[in-house]
């Protein structure tokens, strides 16, 4: 085994390991190389594979209610019992499981979600805002497009709850727009909408999260950051209050600052370090199709069904299915069915066929169950920061987590209120 010193910058302000490279792991090493930190990645895979690539590609300021909400719990009773349904938590004897299930009901109430809407919000605003710069400094190779979301209604019921919940918004200072049927038909001009109406959130984007990620890597070997493919992270040694050696099966590392991310590993990666962080794995699939010609304009969020669709460089992508259950990489072929016999549902005419098995990709959103993210310093290991948990909007809410973790590590005032983002919030 041999011993990895990561050598400090000339100018630097020393050196940085991060565990994970998802988009919450390459935005924390974009901004800590950027203050001239010497940064490692480490990746137990080749940087290709994890939840940041095959996901819908929304940035979300519109998202400021968590998972954990009123209502959810009741729904997902009711969806448990239908195969093809797009929210389901398998039924567990696990210990793991059904702490995490009693924490999230106990969090499922409207004080939960009032009390975080602002600080889910801010930092939503924050990486919306750092999106802009990222496109400017990597050339938005990325499709970064700024023509809000869809939140496409197929009842009235809906409708008038989305309505409900665009007012809300515009008190949190959001711009959403409520539109009829023949409103929203007329932003869609190509494609014919079987809908009652929609709320259009203004302040939402979308971009092709593989271009995101390519064109982060390709910054980051610009900017001299270590890209460590098939390196898991095993272990770590600590010596009185710090990570002394960060140890993969091949190799030791050791830096000043160590970065956890690791997306719906974190759990596993922080006890290994003693650090108990609650998370559950909820599964989702996309695929692409080319069945619209280019003809859709707006990315959406088809509500009752729970699916998202995205334009992504003349195609479109479909995703959606929360499965909460231990990581398994089966694909369900009845939920993914699912999503496709939603899709003609909201644009007539779109009955697309099935696609094969090979076509569906599969992701696990790291899920806390509280619905807010890991953010901040651990309280027992004084060179440990935790960045996770980010559920449906880590990719929303990435550059905003990277920005704040090399603010962290330089021990400065972070951009946004992190003080309900503890990591350590459930010991
Ligand atoms: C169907 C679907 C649609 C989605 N749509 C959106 C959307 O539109 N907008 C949005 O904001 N979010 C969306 N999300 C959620 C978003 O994709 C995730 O929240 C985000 O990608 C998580 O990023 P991450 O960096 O935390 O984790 P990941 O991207 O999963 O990366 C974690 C990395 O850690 C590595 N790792 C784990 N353990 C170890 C170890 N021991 N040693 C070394 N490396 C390790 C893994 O190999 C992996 O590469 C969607 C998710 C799904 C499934």
């Amino acid at each position: 085994m041999t011993i990895s010193h990561i050598p400090a910058a000339i100018q630097s302000r020393g050196s940085a390991l991060i565990v994970g490279g998802g988009i919450v792991g390459l935005a924390s090493a974009y901004y800590l190389a950027k203050d001239g930190w010497k940064v490692t990645v480490l990746d137990r895979d080749d940087f290709t594979g994890n939840c940041s690539y095959g996901n819908a590609g929304m940035i979300v300021p519109s998202h400021f209610t968590p998972l954990a909400a009123p209502g959810v719990v009741t729904q997902g009773i009711k969806w448990l019992f239908d195969s093809r349904s797009p929210f389901y938590m398998k039924p567990s004897l696990s210990r793991s499981m059904i702490s995490w299930g009693l924490k999230f009901m106990g969090h499922a109430n409207e004080k939960h979600v009032t009390r975080s809407a602002p600080y889910i919000l801010a930092l939503n605003n924050l990486s919306s805002d750092l999106y802009a710069g990222l496109a400017s400094d990597l050339g938005n190779d990325f499709g970064l497009t700024r023509r809000g979301i869809l939140m496409l209604c197929k009842t009235e019921k809906t409708w008038e709850e989305e309505i409900h919940l665009a007012e809300r918004a515009t008190d949190l200072g959001l711009k959403v727009d409520v539109l009829d049927r023949k409103q929203v038909q007329a932003l869609e001009p190509d494609v014919e909408l079987d809908v009652f109406g929609a709320t259009h959130f203004l302040s939402d984007a979308h971009l092709y999260p593989p271009a995101l990620m390519a064109a982060l890597q390709k910054q980051l070997r610009q900017l001299g950051v270590a890209l460590v493919s098939h390196a898991e992270v095993t272990g770590f040694v600590r010596i009185g209050d710090k990570i002394a050696r960060v140890t993969t099966a091949d190799e030791e590392y050791t830096a000043d600052t160590i970065v956890l991310t690791g997306g719906a590993w974190l759990d596993q990666l922080a006890n290994k370090a003693g650090i108990t962080i609650p998370m559950m794995a909820g599964k989702g699939y996309s695929f692409m199709t080319s069945a619209f010609e280019g003809k859709l304009r707006h990315p959406a969020l088809l509500l009752e069904a729970r699916v998202a669709i995205t334009p992504m460089g003349g195609q479109v992508r479909i995703g959606g299915t929360m499965e909460l259950a231990s990581i398994n990489h089966r694909i369900n072929r009845k939920r993914v069915e699912g999503i496709v016999n939603a899709i003609p549902q909201y644009y007539a005419g779109y009955e697309l066929p099935m696609p094969d098995e090979k076509s569906v990709w599969h992701g696990f959103r790291p899920c806390s169950p509280d619905g807010l993210p890991y953010l901040g310093r651990a309280k027992s290991i004084s060179n440990l920061i935790i960045a996770g948990g980010m559920g449906m909007m880590g990719l929303s809410l990435g550059p905003a987590a990277g920005k704040i973790v090399s603010e962290l590590a330089h021990e400065e005032r972070t951009s946004a209120d992190i003080q309900s983002f503890d990591p350590e919030r459930f010991h």
